[in-house]
């Protein structure tokens, strides 16, 4: 009898979907990640679930896209929004390409309660949004709905969990065992208790994104992906109000998104073979995005660049065709053949498909087991999608301003009440930990408490704090002192963790810093390196990156 049905090793959009269709499925299920929920490609993309016109050659692509979007409004609608778009055209040619698009994405809209596509003229265009350079003859006004992609990973593991499957975070898979032609367990170093450890399983999901290929080699099982890189940058301010997409300058199409007192600019595609971890945003792709963008919102080099993050595209390994052509659809590799029966790997596919891979790949694990269960992750909602939340009667009810409640019913839907009912014994718990997002101390604790995360970066993937324009400058020391309280770490652990996440948001400030980025960031290091003497404390260590400047 083996310890688990079912090891999914991968904790991004994929591997907690499988998890959670196979628990939901009566399967016994492990849950295996090295780092962070959502900590991998899912981080670090737009979190666009797009109608899939993008891929007009591909139907079956724009199908499932469609269909998804509205499975996912069912069941997490709470951290879904619909962002206007706008794509302004400069040229007469761009207007051919318009007509295409428009019929197509207006054959689904209704499904997708959108309106169909608009041509507009410049005047209504500029009254829409007048950042737009006054020399565009038209643009296309249509709408896309958007996810919180942490939040989905998130909630897609807590409901795994809360059905009794086993997560576990900060464990890594370092070896597939394989008898007799077939898969029987894995083994997995613990990151947090510093111990190997293993289990036996019937079934091995390989969920790795662009890791996969070396995942499949712990097994012996051949894989091979398209890993194409992408970069996003994350401007101080609101630039523009509403989306814009428009031609790149070697005519591919690049977006500008809104969120929050942000804006995102993305992305490129290039074919990579850097190793996933370690990969950066260059100095020619930021201002590949900031010259494109540029032509059609003129006023973007006015905005502090202040992050820019690079994830990779685990695609289908297509060769000898353009990235683009590349289909964006998924694979699902059975390793059977050879030689790793119970092992099945993924390729390709995207944030916005997770659910379908799941359901795929459930459906086959189920014909091996012989299990009858039919897929219900379309119809079950996720945890704080149970019903509506009035937002004005609930920040009147706790005395909190409607913005902040708002944000956190953003992330946490009908869950919000709970949060706010911590601060009934404790008002001093409404304080803004985090004022760019804003986050209050209880939701922090709350997240503590109930949501499994084990650093002030895994804070940052369930409440957004440090991700606006200071970048955690004045939030971290604080969001590290309450995870330390609750963790009841060490003094050296708080710092350490303090640190530590310095460390990993240099990683993203570092390849834009230029300009007006140069003073803000002088000021953080004099708050920490100086003020606080983190630079000076405790026995002789070694230089952190971000004391680089
Ligand atoms: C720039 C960019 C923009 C994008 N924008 C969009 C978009 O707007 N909409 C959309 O639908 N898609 C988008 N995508 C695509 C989408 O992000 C990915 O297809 C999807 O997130 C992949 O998810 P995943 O779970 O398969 O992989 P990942 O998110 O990479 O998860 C894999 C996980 O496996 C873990 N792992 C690796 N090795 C091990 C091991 N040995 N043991 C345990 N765990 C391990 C990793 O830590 C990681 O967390 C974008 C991609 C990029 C790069």
């Amino acid at each position: 009898m083996s310890d688990y049905d079912v090891v999914v090793i991968g904790g991004g959009s994929t591997g907690t979907a499988v998890a959670r269709d196979c628990q939901i499925r009566g399967l016994k299920t492990l849950l295996l990640e090295r780092d962070d929920i959502a900590s991998g490609t899912v981080g670090t993309c737009a979190g666009m679930i797009s109608s899939g016109l993008k891929y007009m050659n591909e139907p079956e692509i724009v199908d499932m896209c469609s269909s998804e979007v509205v499975h996912l409004k069912r069941i997490a609608r709470h951290i879904i929004m619909k962002n206007p778009i706008l794509t302004p055209m400069l040229e007469m040619s761009d207007l051919s390409s318009g007509g295409n698009f428009a019929e197509e994405y207006s054959k689904r809209a209704a499904e997708r309660e959108v309106p169909p596509v608009m041509f507009l003229t410049p005047e209504d265009s500029l009254k829409i949004e007048p950042m737009l350079n006054p020399d565009i003859i038209a643009s296309l006004y249509f709408e896309e709905y958007f996810i919180d992609p942490f939040r989905l990973c998130l909630l897609q593991a807590i409901d795994a969990k809360r059905r009794g499957a086993d997560i576990r975070t900060y464990c890594e898979v370092t070896n597939i065992i394989v008898q007799d032609g077939r898969v029987t367990g894995v083994e997995f170093f613990d990151r947090l208790t510093g111990r190997l450890e293993s289990v036996s399983t019937r079934i091995v999901v390989n969920a790795t994104g662009p890791w996969a290929e070396k995942v499949a080699a712990l097994a012996g099982m051949p894989l091979e992906l398209r890993l194409n890189k992408g970069a996003h940058v994350i401007l101080d301010r609101r630039v523009v109000n509403v989306g814009v997409i428009a031609k790149a300058v070697d005519g591919r199409m690049i977006y500008l998104f809104p969120h929050e007192n942000t804006v995102v600019l993305g992305t490129t595609a290039l074919d990579t073979w850097e190793d996933p971890d370690s990969v950066r945003a260059s100095h020619d792709e930021i201002e590949y995005l900031l010259k494109s963008m540029e032509w059609v919102v003129p006023s973007i080099r006015e905005a502090r660049v202040v992050r820019a993050m690079e994830g990779i595209r685990p695609l289908v390994a297509d060769w000898k065709i353009p990235e683009g052509d590349v289909t964006r659809g998924y694979r699902i590799m059975d390793h059977a053949g050879d030689g790793g029966e119970g092992m099945i790997s993924f390729t390709g596919g995207k944030l916005v498909m997770c659910r379908h891979m799941a359901e795929s790949v459930t459906d086959i694990i189920c014909e091996k087991l012989g299990v009858e269960r039919e897929c219900r992750t379309h119809l079950e909602p996720l945890p704080g999608n149970e019903d509506d939340v009035d937002v004005l009667a609930l920040a009147s009810e706790y005395g909190m301003s409607a913005h902040v409640v708002e944000r956190m019913r953003a992330r946490r839907g009908t869950e919000v009440r709970a949060v706010l009912e911590l601060t009934r014994d404790r008002p001093n718990w409404k304080t803004k930990i985090c004022t760019c997002e804003p986050v209050i101390e209880a939701e922090i604790r709350y997240s503590i408490r109930h949501e499994f995360p084990q650093t002030v970066d895994d804070l940052r993937r369930r409440l957004r704090i440090g991700t606006g324009p200071c970048q955690g400058t004045f939030c971290t020391y604080k969001a590290a002192a309450i995870l330390a309280e609750e963790l009841g770490l060490t003094g050296q652990q708080y710092l350490h963790e303090v640190l530590s996440y310095l460390a990993e948001r240099w990683k993203g400030k570092r390849p834009p810093m230029r300009g007006g980025q140069l003073p803000l960031e002088e000021m953080a290091q004099g708050m920490y390196a100086c003020v606080a003497n983190l630079d000076h404390t405790g026995p002789p260590r070694e230089r952190q990156p971000w004391e680089e400047v």
